[in-house]
């Protein structure tokens, strides 16, 4: 047997639990794999309090990522010993995740560890830093070059916000921190953040276009704050959009799409196709810096996972948190 978080639905609710299970308990898959670590992003958050409703079965392990390595596999890519990585495909939403020494998923929803991470590192970086890769994937995509301008990343402390501003100073761009938390500065600053400006800017309806200040910018928060971001991208610019942490909506006009030619680029992690993925990885391998991603980091043991989800959906937590399943 081994150590997992089970959530169950209740009538007022649902409740979790550590628990030890055996393979009998997991659902369907093709490759069964001995987690080492998994995360909490902000979706974890959500799904654990129960603040949306992203668990789509019961009992069930939530976690939507996790590194480990393969015990035993029925599908051709895989084998045992091999060291892989999971990100979305619904994992730790509709089917059993990281939450659990153990884990048994479909082989295609797999990628292979890089060889320049640990497990460890792979889920320090884990879906919100994924996801930062793939915002700037996107603005490279879209033409937005280091000399272009500045570059806005908001919710800055958070964990897309954190891997966003070192991906992006080490590629030789000038990330501007939004954030609530302007006592953590120097921590921004120590990523690579060339200012840090309070995210009350954003906050309030604004202007439908306004002055240019950013030739690109990652969203974390959308709503007000992601309309008021495309409302100042220069012209040409582009805005990669990932979340929601400020609210779903958009309160925005067309003005800076016929006016100023502003792309806006919704970023999704959860059904990318492989081939992005894989990229995704590898430039993480190339572009991230592990010093400063320890820096963002901290570890918490599965008896942490309910208190640190609360704290992610309050705004507290700085930077990433690794899941050490084994602790
Ligand atoms: P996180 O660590 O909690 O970061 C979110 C940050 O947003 C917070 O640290 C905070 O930064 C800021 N924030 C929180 N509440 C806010 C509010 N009410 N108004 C304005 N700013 C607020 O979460 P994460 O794991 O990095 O995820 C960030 C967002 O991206 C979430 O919405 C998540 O669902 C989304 N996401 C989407 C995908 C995708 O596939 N599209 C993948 C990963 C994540 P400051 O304290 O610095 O202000």
């Amino acid at each position: 047997s081994f150590r997992a978080l089970m959530v169950t639905k209740t009538d007022d609710g649902q409740s979790a639990e550590i628990k030890d299970i055996t393979d009998a308990d997991l659902m369907e898959g093709d490759v069964t794999v001995a987690v080492s670590h998994s995360t909490v992003n902000y979706k974890d958050g959500l799904a654990l309090t129960g603040t949306a409703p992203i668990l789509r079965a019961s009992p069930m392990i939530p976690g939507i990522d996790f590194a480990g390595e393969v015990i035993s596999s029925d599908h051709a890519d895989w084998k045992a010993g091999d060291k892989v990585v999971l990100n979305g495909y619904g994992v730790g939403e509709g089917h059993s995740g990281g939450y659990a020494q153990r884990a048994r998923v479909k082989g295609d929803w797999l990628v292979k560890l890089p060889d320049a991470f640990s497990t460890a590192d792979a889920m320090a970086i884990g879906t919100a830093g994924y996801t930062a890769m793939l915002c700037v994937l996107a603005l490279e995509k879209h033409g937005v070059g280091p000399k272009d301008g500045d570059i806005l990343v908001t919710g800055a402390n958070g964990g897309v916000g954190s891997v966003a501003i070192a991906l992006l100073a080490k590629l030789g761009y000038r990330p501007v921190a939004s954030t609530g938390r302007p006592e953590e500065a120097d921590y921004l600053k120590a990523l690579g953040a060339v200012d840090v400006i309070d995210r009350k800017e954003f906050s309030e309806p604004g202007r439908p276009i306004g002055k240019e200040r950013w030739a690109g910018a990652v969203d974390a928060v959308g709503s007000t704050t992601l309309a008021n971001v495309i409302a100042q991208t220069s012209y040409g610019g582009t805005v990669a959009a990932c979340g929601l942490a400020g609210g779903a909506d958009l309160p925005s006009s067309v003005y800076p799409f016929i006016l100023r030619g502003v792309t806006l680029c919704g970023i999704d992690s959860v059904m990318a196709p492989r081939g992005i993925r894989e990229e995704a990885w590898s430039r993480l391998a190339r572009d991230l810096d592990l010093d400063k991603l320890n820096s963002m980091t901290n570890t918490i043991g599965l008896d942490g996972v309910i208190g640190a989800a609360s704290d992610i959906i309050a705004g507290k937590v700085r930077g990433r948190l690794i899941v050490d399943v084994n602790a």
